[in-house]
């Protein structure tokens, strides 16, 4: 897995002695000597990792951070923070500037592959994401991402056996959000299932392995993309390592400093919110894509694609499938007497009626304006039949409630049935048939059903 990476330092030997580390690990580097200059690049290179100095003459590394997270183009790209070693304050500012991880000056090789893996990865995930939420956009289906997203109020799980421990975090964490302490593992991996924004574990546990905990979250499809923060000994630089490998998002050194712990909390935090927001935008796009808006029914083109799979299926030797082609009667004077919004209430009527009277294997779906369609699985020209006159009488039998319930409409229908009939049926000669039956049954004075004959 590799990855095209920004190096940014003021100084030409640093920024050519990471050239050359990365480039013998296959990765693709741009260089930036300069604050403006990396801003630029950032946004017309997009790299998949910005790997930035702190200390840069005219612009800082907090301020190109700060400016990379303010900017849509780039905010998405993960900023590595290259800090002096025993730059505490360094760390927490970078964090607050947005930094999603910093390393200190020397680099450590192992730490250095190590954290470019592991950012590598994620980027993978949110390029996805935000690709598919493009495209959904596209389709006119979503809102773009709107203002910053909030790094507080969340909901932190704490797991850890060494209480004072436990209970110091919790205490600081909880002027910003709501921490939750278990101590048992096998409780926290149910925990972890509900809605957690947050796991902190610590690796270092007397009573349980915390790296085997981290591994059993990630790969519990219920929990796996809960962002984990691990506590760790630094000096103990296998298990750092393998924390990282297993797919924790960082690590926390002990003894945990608070402020350290607070910005990287909020780091995190606002990466899932992140993420969760593309996620939802991604499943909402997804469940546009299949739904009629006005009436929450399939739409034309969900029902293709399944009655597309049906009729291969019934071709090669399966069930007949059937489909009824229904149409209002004279809709058009309903909108004409009682104003559109009406007639949208009857469509919306119309298709509760509809759901409630097929089965659960059928498809009802809109088809467009006041024509609709039922795909029948399994299902015989004689039984279609059958079910569209219980709809037909279900639907002419009573009147609709319209307009707050204070008129009531009478609504019939016509419906169009056909049936596959194996060898060289498809579709679209399924739906000629039913159409046809449909406008003989609108020729023989509507509100009845009328079978094709072929
Ligand atoms: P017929 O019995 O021959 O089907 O007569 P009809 O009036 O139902 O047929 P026609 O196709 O002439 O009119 C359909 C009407 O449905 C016209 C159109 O304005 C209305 N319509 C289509 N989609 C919608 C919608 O989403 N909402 C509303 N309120 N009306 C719609
Ligand atoms: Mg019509
Ligand atoms: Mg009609």
């Amino acid at each position: 897995m590799t990855a095209r990476i920004l190096v940014v330092d003021d100084v030409d030997a640093n920024v050519r002695l990471l050239e050359a580390k990365l480039s013998a690990e296959y990765y693709d580097v741009l260089t930036a000597t300069d604050g403006p200059s990396a801003l630029a690049v950032a946004a017309r290179e997009q790299p998949d990792i910005v790997l930035l100095d702190v200390m840069m003459p005219g612009m800082d590394g907090f301020e190109v951070c700060r400016r990379l997270k303010d900017d849509a183009s780039t905010r998405h790209i993960p900023v590595v923070l290259v800090t002096a070693l025993d730059g505490r304050q360094d760390r927490i500012t970078g964090l607050d500037a947005g930094a999603d991880e910093f390393l200190t000056k020397p680099l450590d090789d192992l730490f250095l592959f190590s954290r470019v893996k592991s950012l590598t990865r994620l980027k993978l995930v949110i390029d996805e994401l935000r690709q598919r939420e493009a495209s959904g956009r596209k389709l006119g289906a979503i809102e773009g991402v709107g203002s910053r997203l909030a790094a507080t109020g969340g909901r932190v799980l704490i797991v850890d056996d060494q209480e004072r421990q436990a209970q110091r975090i919790a205490a600081e964490l909880s002027v910003e959000h709501r921490p939750v302490i278990e101590t048992e593992p096998e409780k926290a991996l149910l925990t972890a299932r509900g809605p957690v924004d947050l796991l902190i574990v610590n690796a270092c546990a007397r009573g349980f392995d915390g790296l085997r905990l981290c591994a059993q979250i990630r790969s519990d499809e219920h929990s796996r993309h809960l962002p984990i923060l691990a506590i760790v000994d630094v000096d103990d630089r296998a298990r750092v390592v393998k924390a990282l490998d297993l797919g924790v998002n960082d690590i926390l050194a002990r003894p945990v400093d608070p402020q350290e712990l607070a910005a990287r909390v909020r780091t995190q935090i606002k990466r899932k919110r992140y993420t969760d927001f593309l996620r939802t935008n991604l499943d909402h796009s997804l469940e546009l894509a299949v739904t009629d808006q006005l009436t929450g029914l399939h739409n034309r083109r969900y029902m293709f694609g399944q009655l597309k799979a049906l009729v291969d299926r019934s071709r090669q030797g399966g069930e007949p499938v059937s489909a009824l082609l229904i149409d209002l009667d004279h809709f058009k004077s309903v909108n004409d007497g009682f104003g559109h919004d009406v007639g949208d209430e009857v469509l919306r009527e119309f298709a509760v009626r509809l759901a409630t009277n097929v089965r659960a294997i059928d498809l009802p779906c809109r088809f467009g304006g006041e024509e609709f369609c039922v795909i029948m699985p399994d299902t015989r020209l004689e039984d279609a039949q059958r079910i569209a006159e219980r709809i037909r009488l279900h639907v002419g039998g009573s009147p609709f409630r319209v307009a707050g319930g204070n008129e009531r409409l009478n609504c019939t229908i016509s419906i169009g049935v056909a049936a596959t009939t194996g060898e060289g049926d498809t579709p679209d000669k399924l739906l000629k048939r039913a159409d046809a039956a449909l406008y003989q049954a609108k020729a023989e004075g509507r509100n009845r059903v009328i079978a094709s004959a072929a």
